[in-house]
């Protein structure tokens, strides 16, 4: 029976990442996978996290399932950091990987199988696959210009114009993976002005929020949209802000017109889940819940988000001065201190 099966489509960054595991040099450094590192390049775990274990262990709430759509104080601490505002449905995902494959999936079944789904280019290598798995088809433009280094605001705002109306449109919220080049609000706000013409439905993927500028300014595109009133679907990753990558924590929330809307897209969703993989995991959330609900640990967490934040700047900053300064590398290059994130 499995001698039919083919081997599977490589993926590069899979391949890299077994490469440099078993690179033995001393002074290696892996610059592949989007995932923040310190002083030493190993993973750091955050202090506010450490805590939570604590008070958890001592609650002790064991290993009972959690509801099919999530734990209901995480999703609305989770939604509060995006944005505060009514008329959401919100449901606990596998990271935000499982939040693009639920609202790819969310929008073939109960939106349209034949949604014509919009990808800036380069971009994340997952988000073609994801709609490939659920038949929903990919269209590609350009999101950054090489010749200029930078974000290409005019292909993205004409690829919105040309696009059928009621197209769907995946954008980064903020430290766009690969590039680090993300829209101005100025440039923000033409792009919804034109999605709203064109009646599109936006998908925002934000995996990095608080790396970029800070957490408002990182979500500031998806609280536009919520206050110009769009509709749109939100994929939420607590991976890289919460350093909590192997517990795949994360949501999907949907901005709907009306809270009876949104009532039967979270029924959607519910169904979706319990059919796929029952429950997500409980870990992971139990801990963001906890640091967010509590004021010390709460503050705690903003502040070592910062110095994440601030770190990686001064790391955009120390590389320049050496491509530039010291090295006098020919060539431009100012777009790495423009840039945000974990990416150039
Ligand atoms: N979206 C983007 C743009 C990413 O770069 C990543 C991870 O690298 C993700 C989503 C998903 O990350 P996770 O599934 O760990 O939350």
């Amino acid at each position: 029976i499995f001698e039919s099966v083919q081997p599977g489509v490589p993926d590069p960054m899979y391949n890299l990442k077994k490469r440099a595991d078993s690179d033995l040099s001393p002074s290696k450094v892996d610059l592949g996978v989007g995932i923040y590192r310190n002083e030493q390049g190993a993973y750091q775990e955050l202090q506010c996290v450490k805590e939570a274990k604590q008070v958890l262990a001592k609650i002790d709430l064991g290993h009972d399932y959690e509801l099919t759509t999530g734990n209901p104080g995480f999703l609305k601490e989770a939604s509060g950091i995006m944005f505060c505002q009514g008329g959401l449905a919100s449901v606990q995902t596998i990271s935000g990987s499982g939040a693009v494959h639920l609202a790819a999936l969310f929008i073939s079944r109960c939106i349209s199988p034949y949604i014509k789904v919009f990808v800036g280019v380069p971009t994340w290598g997952n988000y073609k696959p994801a709609l490939d798995l659920v038949g929903l088809q990919t269209i590609e433009y350009r999101h950054y210009d090489p010749s200029t280094r930078s974000y290409d605001h005019d292909s993205t705002i004409l690829a919105i114009k040309e696009a059928p109306e009621g197209s769907a449109f995946i954008f980064q919220g903020c430290c766009h993976n690969p590039t680090g080049a993300d829209p101005t609000p100025e440039q923000w706000s033409e792009i919804v002005d034109a999605l709203k013409v064109g009646r599109h439905l936006p998908l925002f993927d934000l995996a990095y929020q608080g790396l970029g500028q800070g957490l408002d300014e990182d979500a500031y595109a998806v609280s536009l949209c919520a206050r110009r009133r769009l509709e749109f679907l939100a994929c939420q990753s607590l991976s890289k802000n919460f350093a909590l990558y192997g517990e795949r924590c994360g949501s999907l929330h949907v901005i709907c017109k009306d809270s009876r809307a949104a009532a039967n897209v979270h029924d959607q969703l519910r169904c979706l889940i319990r059919w796929e993989m029952s429950s997500t995991p409980a870990y992971g959330s139990r801990l963001v819940k906890l640091v967010l609900q509590d004021g010390h640990m709460n503050a705690d967490w903003k502040a070592e988000l910062s110095a994440m934040r601030e770190r990686l700047a001064s790391l955009r900053l120390q590389l320049f001065e050496q491509l530039t300064r010291i090295l006098y590398t020919p060539g431009d290059w100012s777009h790495i201190v423009q840039e945000k994130g974990l990416f150039s």
